[in-house]
């Protein structure tokens, strides 16, 4: 209804004082229940929200936002901020070749990585190496050299027929067939098991040791969900790495690994994975990730877009009015406009969690329906907009005319007007405009 419409815009011109402790309370119970459903880790989501609770205490409320949504705002900005503010570009040596190690669990995506690095690496000007480290499974090396060949790439693997060569020994003499073959990278695939072994982890520290990488990269699976924690802490006990690669996010894990590893390590995330296809692949971005996680991403675009429509003068102004009664049909349509600036009505609230369903009816009501208290107001002369009281049946007949609809709609209009005047008055003293009967400034 238009005085529901009206509270929202209210809600947007609360404006001034701090966020109270139950806005925080209410707003971070929801965004707790987001993250789990995310499959974030339970401790992280316990000290992520203790965190953003600190911070949102005594924030500024902005004239822009009401406070649940100040508070999200934070959350996202602090979700941003831990998963690594600004994306970190991949580290290579000052004398070639780079060495880049990926370990990970197996089936966590690291020979489809390595193909896709490959490829990438090969757009930006380099000439990597594939190494065939997983020699466990029978087919790995052949998994890794199909890869290669699509990604236009060479793999140096053990000699077949030579029997299972040592992943350790491999890995070396590929560095000195990179300088020999003028390879400037050299990216080394390595055995996983289906959970954490020692024996894997050996190897694979071994690896390390013996090439000494630029990078290690922790390969982890966004479906792997609450289990993040655990594998993470043990690759980095065992192995030790320093980045994070994120794959599968093509699926519909919300991602909540990538805050929990994140938290847990410190390690930065470097690269999403979303595909089996080589280009599906790109630099990991925290913002895209945060929104993932929150699930909120269609409440962010609104605060986003919100921030930059509202006028913070022309808020205080209408603000003022209405605290005095003197809100006319000018401002009426003003804040009509401003809040339509936005985008369809439908859209708006679509953007609201659990809005969603009524999507299509708000798109053919609600847009329609503004569109005609639209016309009604600008088929008002200035005098009739500042006080409506001078429009009388003769008045009302024209504006009908001229605005293309019934003179009910129009008598409707003004009726509405003078109760939700009403409405935001006695609001307005609940909410201490300034202007308003109680307090004010
Ligand atoms: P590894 O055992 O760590 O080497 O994992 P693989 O690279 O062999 O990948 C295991 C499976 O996951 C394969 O079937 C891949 O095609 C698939 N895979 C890897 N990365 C992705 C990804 O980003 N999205 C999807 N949908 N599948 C992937
Ligand atoms: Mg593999």
């Amino acid at each position: 209804t238009l005085s529901d419409r009206l509270t929202s815009v209210l809600q947007n011109l609360r404006g001034r004082g701090r966020l109270s402790e139950a806005d925080v309370d209410a707003t971070a119970r929801e965004i707790r229940i987001a993250l789990l459903e995310a499959d974030v880790a339970l401790p992280v989501v316990r000290t992520f929200i203790a965190a953003v609770k600190e911070r949102a205490k005594g924030a500024e409320v902005s004239g822009a936002l009401n406070p649940a949504q100040q508070v999200v705002k934070i959350v996202n900005e602090e979700l941003v901020k831990i998963l690594g503010g600004e994306t970190r570009r991949l580290n290579l040596a000052k004398n070639p070749p780079s060495v880049i190690m990926l370990a990970g669990l197996q089936g966590s995506g690291k020979t489809t990585l390595a193909g896709k690095l490959a490829r990438w690496l090969t757009t930006q000007g380099h000439t990597p190496l594939l190494v065939a480290c997983d020699l466990q499974r029978p087919n790995a090396v052949n998994q890794l050299q199909v890869v290669g060949e699509r990604a236009g790439v060479p793999t140096y693997a053990p000699e077949p027929g030579n029997g299972v060569g040592d992943p350790v020994d491999v890995a070396r003499r590929s560095i000195d067939e990179a300088k020999r073959a003028q390879h400037d990278i050299v990216i080394i695939d390595t055995a996983g098991r289906l959970g954490v072994d020692e024996e894997m982890m050996r190897q694979a520290a071994n690896i390390r040791e013996a090439t000494q990488p630029d990078e290690v990269l922790f390969v982890v699976d966004a479906m792997i969900g609450q289990d993040a924690v655990n594998t993470a802490e043990a690759f980095r006990d065992g192995v030790g790495f320093t980045g994070v690669v994120l794959t599968k996010l093509d699926g519909d894990a919300r991602g909540g690994a990538a805050l929990s590893v994140r938290e847990v390590t410190g390690q930065p995330i470097l690269f999403a994975s979303n595909g089996e296809k080589l280009e599906d692949f790109d630099a990991f971005h925290p913002d895209r990730m945060a929104s993932r996680i929150l699930g909120m991403g269609d409440v962010l675009t609104l605060i986003e877009q919100a921030e930059q429509v509202f006028d913070k003068d022309q808020a205080e102004a209408a603000a003022a009015k209405i605290g005095t009664g003197e809100l006319t049909l000018e401002d009426f349509l003003e804040q009509m406009l401003a809040v339509r600036k936005m985008g369809p009505i439908a859209n708006l609230l679509g953007m609201l969690p659990g809005a969603g369903q009524m999507k299509d009816q708000l798109a053919q009501v609600d847009d329609k329906h503004l569109d005609r208290l639209q016309a009604i107001i600008r088929g008002m002369t200035p005098a009739e907009r500042s006080d409506p009281k001078i429009i009388n049946a003769s008045r009302r007949a024209r504006i009908a005319r001229g605005s293309g609809v019934a003179i009910r709609e129009v008598n409707d209009l003004v009726n509405r007007f003078y109760e939700a005047r009403k409405m935001m008055q006695q609001m307005a003293g609940r909410f201490g405009f300034p202007g308003a009967a109680r307090g004010g400034s």
